[in-house]
């Protein structure tokens, strides 16, 4: 054969072997060239095995252009991947899913796949799945039966499918002797059955009987589901109303239809009690996914997604990237939560994805809150979103009424965080026999500590904030990079021993403050640091049911939708505490986060009562709570958004330069300023500080783009960014729709 006439054939070859782009899970630009080796049916959405740099990455087959900025590959050097993983492909809905986070975020697609490809594992073909079962009888063959095939034989019962080593092991034989069967038609290969983990949650199951208002609120999100189309409904009912079992309902609707659910749940780890809800309403438990799902159920759980086996699956952000093939509702519980908003890597906010998800997949999407987002409302009022509403409490349970304590009036002791009002509040319902609860958003001992010889302050050499002291573990700590140090016996500054002091408040000091106060009472602290995890949320949540508890003291955690029936009184220390600070939603989130733990009280026969401790009980924030009318205060709220343009009236993007040299932070955002687009309806702020000028040890400048809402951002943040040039070690995170501000 010549030289020449071998070319010529291989070119020929190549020629004809068709091109196939693969998306990577790896924040690359996009998608790659490869070839698909013969035989392989490379359809969109299988999972291959493909080359990358001397190593093997598993992507997935891709439709569209993932603005890949490379150039073509030659058919020449095109690399054929390697296989073709025997796992369901994924869906195009999912597909175009990750296409429209990864444009709407200006993220790489490859960045967002990986999101949806977190359970690696689970597209390696599953090592014990397969196991033998009996053959049918018949069949013309007269297979010889030796006494080892003989022996099992008789290990198996009919029907049964087993696991191959175990079979192997209790007959007595070795792995071969049952291929040997297989072959000659003794045997057949089957799938084990799954763990009863996915059993399928029975819709026909007997729920609590619904109320008037819940039954039609009910029958209204029903209809949404049965309509098999997307549609946006906001679920709105103050706390306790029973939205949760309003919603069950319509998961119980949609898996009578056979479609999938996703519940997303803020912080799931906390969701003890909804997961006992869900087992009473259906009989099972749901699938869960979220950060601390072990890798094998990881894997697991998202086969039986993929396979459809799973039908309701309880997640937090991430399980929008899950490969649900039919999904007919997604459900967004507590949709106001910051939670939701997702800071790290790919920048989204998992409540308007969830919008999108359900739109892609033509599902029904429900938003559920005692407290919407502006945002929510904003869409209902304008006719894109539906609502559905809950006016009271489930079984005549009041709302607890809400009273403030002038701080300025009736300050308590010095040095002390109480004030007389409080402290006698909570003496009388503990007399009674009731649970009281002490709130503050703040973790540890004291927010600040400080000389009280030369006023040095106790800061983080990373961020620009304070050090926080935990006494309990003897730490001064920062909240932000993780950084911590033993409190210094003497100032770093001036060296006077014994000089340093904590200043404000912590919830461990609270708690110290109420050890005083009712040394008889049993208390309990709950906060991210003192309850680690899903197995202690769940313990002291069952110890506050079952009356074991008298006094909690807690943070923000203590606010998530907790059904405490016999706490009676709320005391928030320090109500005033989110108002600082230039943060446009300041106010909102207030409102939010005080009337979610207000809504702790008085769940169930004894009524509720609230005391809000603030140096300003004159302030909107205080009044709205006081007065329970919440419209009003978000209407207030909508009236001082909307003249300014600003959300959800307009569009907001942040640019966060960072930089380990401040000087490099600087130039890259003074040069990016002055690249700044000039657009109709488009505005620069900035650059300034970002919130947290210094993180981790990088200088943060800040750049905000604010549009009308008419204006889609993202064709205006490529274009600026395409104006200027990043030095390589100065990042560029763009932030569409920042919450924090
Ligand atoms: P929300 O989510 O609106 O705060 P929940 O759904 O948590 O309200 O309901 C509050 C409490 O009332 C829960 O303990 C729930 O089980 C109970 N509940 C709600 N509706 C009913 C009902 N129709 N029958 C019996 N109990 C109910
Ligand atoms: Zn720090």
């Amino acid at each position: 054969v010549s030289e020449k006439h071998r070319g010529g054939k291989d070119t020929t070859n190549v020629a004809r072997a068709p091109r196939v782009r693969v998306l990577l899970p790896l924040p690359l630009a996009g998608a790659y060239d490869y070839r698909a080796p013969p035989d392989a049916d490379a359809r969109p959405g299988a999972f291959v095995v493909a080359p990358l740099n001397q190593r093997e990455i598993i992507g997935v087959v891709w439709d569209r252009e993932a603005n890949s900025s490379e150039p073509p590959v030659s058919d020449a050097r095109l690399k054929p991947f390697a296989a073709v993983l025997p796992v369901p492909s994924m869906t195009a809905s999912l597909r175009r899913f990750i296409d429209w986070v990864a444009s709407y975020t200006l993220s790489p697609p490859g960045a967002v796949l990986r999101m949806a490809m977190s359970a690696p594992a689970a597209l390696e073909p599953p090592p014990v799945q397969a196991g033998w079962t009996l053959a049918p009888p018949g069949g013309n063959s007269q297979p010889r039966i030796t006494p080892e095939r003989r022996r099992v034989l008789d290990a198996m019962k009919p029907g049964e499918v087993y696991a191959g080593p175990r079979l192997a092991e209790a007959a007595g034989v070795s792995p071969g002797v049952l291929r040997g069967m297989a072959d000659n038609g003794l045997l057949r290969p089957a799938a084990l059955p799954r763990a009863a983990r996915f059993a399928r949650p029975d819709p026909g199951h007997p729920g609590p009987a619904l109320s008037g208002v819940q039954a039609e609120a009910a029958a209204a999100l029903r209809g949404k589901v049965a309509a098999k189309a997307f549609g946006v409904t906001l679920l709105a009912g103050v706390t306790g109303s029973g939205k949760t079992e309003v919603y069950l309902d319509a998961v119980a609707e949609c898996l009578r239809q056979g479609r999938q659910a996703l519940v997303m749940l803020p912080e799931i780890a906390l969701s003890a009690q909804w997961l006992d809800r869900f087992r009473a309403r259906f009989g099972v438990e749901p699938a869960l996914w979220h950060s601390e799902v072990g890798s094998r159920t990881r894997r697991d759980t998202w086969r039986a997604v993929a396979e459809g086996e799973a039908p309701v699956v309880v997640g937090a952000r991430s399980a929008l990237f899950l490969p649900f093939p039919d999904l007919g509702l997604v459900v967004v519980d507590e949709e106001h939560e910051t939670a939701f908003k997702q800071e790290d890597g790919v920048v989204y906010h998992a409540r308007d994805m969830a919008v999108v998800r359900a739109r892609l997949a033509g599902a029904a999407c429900v938003l559920v809150s005692a407290t919407p987002s502006l945002e929510t409302l904003n869409n209902v009022e304008s006719g894109r979103y539906d609502a559905v509403r809950l006016p009271q409490r489930h079984g005549g349970a009041g709302l607890p009424t809400v009273e403030t304590i002038d701080l300025r009036a009736k300050p308590p002791e010095r040095g002390r965080f109480l004030s007389p009002v409080l402290i006698e509040a909570v003496g009388q319902t503990l007399a009674r026999g009731e649970q009281a609860m002490l709130f503050l958003n703040r973790r540890g001992y004291a927010p600040l500590t400080l000389c009280r010889h030369c006023g040095h302050r106790m800061r983080c050499p990373n961020c620009t904030a304070w050090l926080v002291e935990h006494r309990a573990q003897r730490r001064l700590q920062c909240h932000h990079c993780g950084h911590a140090e033993a409190p210094p016996a003497e100032c770093p500054e001036c060296g006077t021993p014994n000089c340093l002091t904590p200043v404000g408040p912590g919830v461990e000091r609270i708690q110290e403050e109420a050890a005083l106060l009712w040394p008889e009472a049993r208390r309990l602290v709950m906060a991210s640091d003192t309850m680690p995890g899903p197995a202690a949320a769940a313990e002291a949540a069952r110890a506050i049911q079952e009356r074991e508890v008298d006094l909690i003291v807690g943070t923000q955690i203590v606010a998530k939708g907790w059904h405490f029936p016999h706490l009676t009184l709320v005391g928030v220390v320090d109500a005033d505490l989110g108002l600082a600070g230039g943060d446009l939603r300041a106010a909102e989130r207030t409102v939010q986060l005080l009337h979610q733990v207000a809504g702790r009280a008085g769940r169930a026969e004894a009524p509720g009562r609230v005391l809000l401790q603030s140096f300003s009980p004159e302030h909107p924030v205080m009044q709205a709570l006081v007065s329970g009318d919440l419209d009003a205060f978000m209407a207030e709220e909508a009236a001082t958004r909307r003249p300014g343009g600003w959300p959800p009236f307009g569009r907001l993007a942040a640019l966060i330069v960072s930089a380990e040299e401040e000087r490099e932070a600087d130039r890259t955002a003074r040069d990016l300023g002055q690249a700044a687009p000039q657009f109709d309806g488009v505005e620069v702020l900035g650059p300034a500080p970002a919130p947290l000028a210094l993180l981790r040890g990088r200088f943060r400048r800040r750049l905000l783009l604010k549009a009308r809402r008419d204006v889609a951002v993202q064709p205006v943040l490529r274009e600026w960014l395409s104006r200027v040039a990043v030095p390589a070690h100065v990042r560029v995170q763009v932030d569409v729709d920042p919450v924090g501000f």
